[in-house]
Parts: C-alpha cells; sequence; structure tokens
C-alpha cells in the first residue's frame, strides 16, 4: 500500500508555520509498513484542494490531509473533497449531537459556523475528535482511502492513537516495522561505519547512521508479520552493537542527554551546579524541564557583562579557568558537582592555543576534573547558546559514566 500526505493551510505556504504534522504522519506510517510515496502542501483554496485531493487518489492506495477541519469560512476540506470525489455533504445527526455536547460542557452555546464540523458525505465515516471540535473523515471510495486529520499536532496525535494508527495497522498487509536507535558520543561517523561495517548493507534489519548534535545515532528497522517479531529481529543487531561499541552508547530511542545525565545523578545521589557565559541560561532550562530536578539540579550562574563574582572577568577563561568557574558555582551553591560552559577569551584565542568561537566545558566534583573544548565556528549567538548547552551535557553525561568526575 502506498500513501501520500497534504499538509492543507495558507500559514504553511507562507512560511509561517513549519509543517511538524507530515513528519508525525509519515513516521507512524513507516511503524505500519506503509510507504510514503508523495507529500504536497496547499494553501486553502479550494480549486487548489480540490485539484490535489483527486491527483492524490489517482495516484496513491491512502491519502492523508491535516488541517483546515475548522468551522471558519477559510477551513475548506471538506468542501474540496466532496467536489473532488463527486459527492453532497449533509450533516449527521450524532455529530452534530456530540458537538452541541462539546459546547455545552464548555457553559457555551455552539455557533451556527460550527454545524459544518458535522457533516459527512455518503463515502466518509466520522473519526472521532477527543482533543477539539473537528472530527476527521475516512472517505473509502473505489479501493482508495482518504483520511482527513484536523491541523493541530496535539488532536492529530491522540486521533492517530486511538483510531487511525490501530486502523491502519490491520489493513497494510505488509507487516510491521519496529525501531531502535542508539544513540553515542565520542565516536565519528566514519569511525563507527568503520567498527560497524559488517552490519551496514543488510535488509532486515536495516543499520541507518545520522549525525545530531548530542552525537552519533544509530538506527535500526526490521520488519516482521507483528510488532514483536519485528523487534525480535532487531535485538541480535543491537546486542552486536552493544559488544562492539557499549561504552560509547548514551542511550536509547527518545532518550535525551538532560534526561540521562539528570537520571545518572539522581542514581548516584549527586547534585549539580551550573554556570554558563557560553549558554547563557539554556542548560539551566533543560535541566530545569527534568523529571527529579528537585533532588540533582542546585541552580545556575549566568555571568551578564558582570564578574560572576569579585575578582572574576567575566568572559576570561582557560582550561584552568574552566575549572575554577566550575568550582564556584559547585561551592556558591552547595552542589557535588560544578560544571561551567564559558566562551574561550578572545587573549587566549589570539595566543593561538584555541580558536575564537570555541568553549570551554570544565567539570568538577571529588572525584576530579575534567575540560573538553566545543568548536563553533558560526557566530550566530542562538546558535552557539544551543549547540554549547547540549555539549556540555553530553560531556557532563560521559564523564559521569566512566567516572572521570
Ligand atoms: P482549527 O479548528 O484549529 O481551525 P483546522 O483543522 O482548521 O483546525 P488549521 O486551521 O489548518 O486546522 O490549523 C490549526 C492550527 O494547527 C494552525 O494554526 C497550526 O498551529 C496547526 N497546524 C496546522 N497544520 C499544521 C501542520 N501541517 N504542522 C504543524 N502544525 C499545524
Ligand atoms: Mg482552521
Amino acid at each position: 500500500m502506498n500513501a501520500e500526505i497534504l499538509a492543507i493551510g495558507h500559514e504553511l505556504l507562507m512560511g509561517e508555520i513549519v509543517d511538524t504534522n507530515s513528519s508525525y504522519i509519515a513516521q507512524q506510517l513507516a511503524g505500519t509498513g506503509i510507504t510514503v510515496r508523495w507529500m504536497s502542501h496547499v494553501g486553502d483554496d479550494i480549486d487548489h484542494l480540490a485539484d490535489a485531493v483527486r491527483r492524490g487518489l489517482e495516484r496513491s492506495d491512502l491519502l492523508i490531509s491535516t488541517g483546515g477541519l475548522g468551522p471558519t469560512s477559510d477551513d475548506l476540506t471538506r468542501e474540496a473533497v466532496a467536489r473532488a470525489v463527486g459527492e453532497e455533504m449533509s450533516v449527521d445527526p450524532d455529530i452534530l449531537a456530540w458537538l452541541r455536547d462539546v459546547f455545552a460542557r464548555r457553559g457555551m452555546e455552539m455557533p451556527p459556523t460550527n454545524i459544518k464540523q458535522a457533516t459527512l458525505i455518503p463515502s466518509a465515516t466520522s473519526i472521532p475528535n477527543p482533543n477539539g471540535t473537528a472530527p476527521g473523515w475516512w472517505v473509502e471510495k473505489d479501493g482508495k482511502h482518504l483520511v482527513l486529520l484536523p491541523g493541530p499536532p496535539r488532536e492529530i496525535r491522540q486521533i492517530w492513537e486511538q483510531t487511525v494508527g490501530p486502523r491502519l495497522a490491520s489493513m497494510s498487509g505488509t507487516g510491521v516495522i519496529a525501531t531502535r536507535t542508539l544513540k553515542t558520543y565520542g565516536l565519528s561517523e566514519g569511525g563507527l561505519d568503520e567498527i560497524l561495517s559488517s552490519l551496514f548493507g543488510r535488509e532486515n534489519p536495516y543499520l541507518g547512521i545520522y549525525a545530531h548534535t548530542d552525537g552519533i545515532h544509530l538506527r535500526m528497522i526490521g520488519r516482521g508479520p507483528d510488532r514483536s517479531a519485528a523487534e525480535k529481529v532487531i535485538e541480535p543487531m543491537e546486542a552486536e552493537i552493544r559488544r562492539l561499541i557499549g561504552d560509547a552508547i548514551w542511550g536509547a530511542d527518545d532518550d535525551t542527554p538532560a534526561r540521562r545525565a539528570g537520571a545518572l545523578l539522581v542514581e548516584r545521589k549527586q547534585t549539580l551546579a551550573v554556570v554558563e557565559g557560553a549558554s547563557a541560561g539554556t542548560l539551566a532550562s533543560l535541566l530545569h524541564a527534568q523529571p527529579g530536578r528537585e533532588s540533582f539540579f542546585r541552580g545556575a550562574l549566568v555571568p551578564g557583562s558582570g564578574p560572576v563574582h569579585a575578582g572574576h572577568e567575566p568572559a576570561t577563561v582557560d582550561p584552568d579557568g574552566a575549572i575554577i568557574l566550575a568550582q564556584l558555582a559547585r561551592d556558591s551553591l552547595s552542589a557535588d558537582v560544578g560544571l561551567s560552559v564559558t566562551p574561550v577569551s578572545r587573549d587566549t584565542a589570539e595566543e593561538g592555543a584555541t580558536p575564537a568561537g570555541s568553549v570551554f566545558i570544565g567539570m568538577v566534583s571529588d572525584a576530579g576534573t575534567h575540560v573538553a573544548t566545543g568548536h563553533f565556528p558560526r557566530r550566530n549567538a542562538e546558535w552557539v547558546m544551543q549547540r554549547s548547552a547540549t555539549m556540555a551535557i553530553v560531556e557532563l553525561l560521559s564523564a559521569l559514566s566512566s567516572n572521570r568526575i
């Protein structure tokens, strides 16, 4: 079965919002073994929309759209689909009763414009939307399937998990895909490629390698008649990768460096304090968002144009300075581990020790000290803030796991 995703809305064509719905749907379809052949964007224009729907139904077995199911006059997806398949829309009494009830529960009267959200065409059934007022449509016509979903990402996720995902999984005869991602640090793409060369090039499981800001990711994809069979296909490959590069793996699947670092600190009953000249608070917000932060995160010092404390010049940092700053955070916030992320001072750079556009990451605990250097040749401040914060956490994770600090 091949599929096509159609993201609808002028906001998309104006570049005002990023189309995350299509990537979400594509990921979900990959998991059900359905191949996506096309993805396109179209504005809220009934002629263009009807064209896109007709063309989609011609060339694909399954067409999934997002957006344009709202109550306003620029929400035209239903009208366009009715036109494309040559059917009349009519109000469905059950959906209308449900919709009135949604408004009643919000203590509001339903505005007449919302009635169109209660319409169907003869070849469509309604897809419940527990988070909004726009139910989806599932249209079956001439052996083709057309699934209309609303725009808001939160609504799509729930509709997918409850209705669309399970129904597509049972429809697709091609089996199920399971994926597993192992996340690494300290190794280059080329280095990993060499160590794992015997594992690449297989079809089932398939191994892909991807560079991300938090290190190189290894993604395994296994296929099987059902989920547990697909997962079984991956197991021996995962075991082999872990045997070969186990020390370099810091997490899997949805793990983030901040979550892993937080979990490790909680497990070790240690607390952390940071001083961040380069990442300017980004590290603090990342750590603040982690579960268990009350027990491991003591706080952050974010220097501006003034010194973090008397006697410290804000930007004057060399490797020793990075440790002194980490120690300062540790002492002043009474933490077990101190971490500093500081831009390399111009003076140090000019001496040729480390190029400008770099940061020092300093770490200190009772067990020892460690300094890492990150190079960020692009000078966009926001980019350096994000990248240096990610790198600081990955380095912290690495130093903690290897007991260097
Ligand atoms: P509503 O009832 O909210 O109007 P709708 O089905 O008409 O829902 P749209 O009006 O197209 O959907 O989009 C509503 C909001 O959902 C958009 O403002 C945007 O924030 C988000 N959204 C829409 N399409 C996408 C997309 N492809 N990717 C990510 N977000 C999207
Ligand atoms: Mg809308």
